[in-house]
Parts: structure tokens; sequence; C-alpha cells
């Protein structure tokens, strides 16, 4: 007795779902088909010929059937972007199954319901924004989404690369600073002496909080930093996830006006390292950002910011 894989099914789900129904646990029943040099998570992320054949011939699935259920799309860069479990929840969808899109940072939506994931702690992105707002984002956060997907999948054609927008997402372009007043919560005089560490606490100020400004607002201060790079997207929590995508989306729509804003947000050190992320951009699109930059920076008194102000 073999259950049919869910659309869109993981092989280590449906493999669980498998072994439970027999009462053992998946590595066991890996043993059992011959196959017990093998981990599930390997399995999973790429099915060889000889492998996928003996669990085919043990389960009546095809080869093919079974490699629908594993990785095998995602390109070795983007591997660390798959999780080893859900990483957010559908609220429809039954406990125990687990789909790939859940797998992914940028997924916030479940394909077969048709509604927005939660954390797995149980709140969602409606605990901190509210619903207006998350409609007005949905769109970045998609295309962001779309773009990081090609990239996974080695598809992506489009410049500056995925890698390059989170590094420069992740560039802290002011340095690390204790939270602001608006950061903070009311607090007594005996309690601001109390909670004085986390008062004084310096956090670090990526860039991300000047493209995605909705963010910087809402997310809590201490979660607020998110990993360098890559890393940003495969240990985020859903609510930097979401950030992150925007970002991904408004950069891929307008790289160098989100590149200059960041440019000139940033203090001298902030503006070191975000020229050194911006060098992995092609020079043509350099080169429009820092023509910008000094646009925007010439004094007021210059004979084209003037005639601009008159046009
Ligand atoms: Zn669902």
């Amino acid at each position: 007795m073999v259950p049919r894989p869910s659309p869109d099914e993981r092989l280590s789900s449906w493999l669980g779902r498998l072994a439970r129904l027999y009462s053992m646990p998946a590595e066991a029943l890996l043993a059992h088909c011959g196959l017990g040099r093998f981990s599930v998570r390997e399995l999973e992320w790429r099915l060889g010929v000889g492998e996928g054949s003996v669990l085919a011939g043990r389960t009546g699935m095809t080869v093919e059937g079974l490699r629908r259920l594993t990785f095998d799309e995602i390109t070795p860069q983007a591997r660390l972007m798959i999780a080893a479990a859900s990483r957010y929840v559908c609220p429809r969808c039954p406990a125990g199954l687990h789909r790939k899109a859940t797998a992914f940072p940028w997924n916030f939506w479940c394909d077969e319901h048709g509604v927005r994931f939660g954390g797995r702690a149980g709140t969602g992105l409606d605990a901190r924004l509210p619903q207006t707002q998350l409609t007005r984002l949905d769109p970045s956060a998609r295309s962001g989404a779309l773009r990081l997907a090609d990239w996974a999948q080695g598809k992506e054609e489009g410049a500056p690369a995925v890698p390059a927008l989170l590094d420069l997402l992740t560039t802290r372009h002011r340095r690390s600073s204790p939270p602001s007043l608006a950061e903070q919560p009311i607090l007594s005089l005996a309690a601001r002496r109390a909670n004085h560490d986390f008062l004084t606490q310096p956090i670090a100020r990526q860039a991300l909080l000047v493209v995605v400004p909705e963010y910087d607002r809402v997310a809590p201060v201490l979660a607020k930093p998110v990993r360098p790079g890559l890393f940003s997207l495969a240990q985020g929590s859903l609510l930097q996830n979401y950030a992150l995508a925007v970002g991904v989306g408004r950069l891929c729509a307008d790289p160098v006006g989100c590149a200059t804003s960041v440019l000139l947000a940033s203090d001298r050190e902030g503006e070191e390292r975000l020229r050194e992320a911006l060098r992995a951009w092609s020079p043509a699109l350099r080169r429009r950002v820092y023509a910008r930059l000094r646009r925007l920076r010439a004094p007021e008194t210059s004979p084209q910011r003037a005639s601009q102000r008159l046009g």
C-alpha cells in the first residue's frame, strides 16, 4: 500500500507518510528498500538513476514521478535555501504534509489554497503589517519571489545577479546604533535603568531599511538586522524574508533609484561598504548610479539644479 503524493509534495514528506503507514522511521524504510546508505535529505536533493529505479520498483512509482518530488531543478548555489522542514504554515494544508514550495524562503502563499502562509510560531505577517500595507507591498514581494525562484533554478538572465542584490540589501549603510526613541517602547525612568543594556545595544543598520522603510517601521528592533548575503534569506524569519523579497522586487524594478537612495542615506564608512558591494554590478549600471548621486548631491545653486527647479 502506497499513498499517492500530493501536489508539489516533497520526497521527505511523502516517504515520511509512507513510513508512518508501516510504523517505521523513514530511514528504516530506505534501508528496507536497500538504500540504507542514503539519507532522505540526500535523495531529496538529487535522486540518482540507480536509487530512483530501486525506489520506483519498491513503491510502484515511476522514476520521473519520484524525481518530481525532489529538488532536482535547484542549482547547487541555491541549495542552502531549501529548508529541512516547512518554513511557513498554510492554515488549510493537512498537518504532516510538506510541499516543496514551503521549503523556500520567498514563497508566501499556498498555491493549493490561495491563502497567505503564517509563521511556524502561529503569527502571520498581518500581526505586524496592516492588510492595506500588505496589499501595497505584495506586488513587489511577488516579483522579487519570481526573480529569486528563477535564480534558484539557474534561469536567471537579468542583472544585477541575485547574490549581488542580497549583498547590497544586507550591507550596513550606516554605523550600528542603539534603538532610536521611535524604536523604544515607552518606559518609566526605573524601567529605563533596568533595560539599560537593551537601550544602549548597537543595532546593525542595513540598506534593506532604506529600500523597504515599511519594514524598518514595524520590525522589532532586536530582530531588525538580517544575516549577510544569501544567508539573510536562508535563515530569515517570515517577516524578514518578506521584506527581503520586497527589496529584491524593488531593486529589480529600479536598481539605479534604490541604490542611489541608499547611498544618500549612508554615512562615510557605510558608503565605502556600499561602493564595494556595487562592484558586483555592471559598469554601465554603476555609472548611472554615481551620475545620479552626483546630480542629487550637487549644491542647490548649480545652474543645472536651478534650471531643473524652474523646469
Ligand atoms: Zn495550503
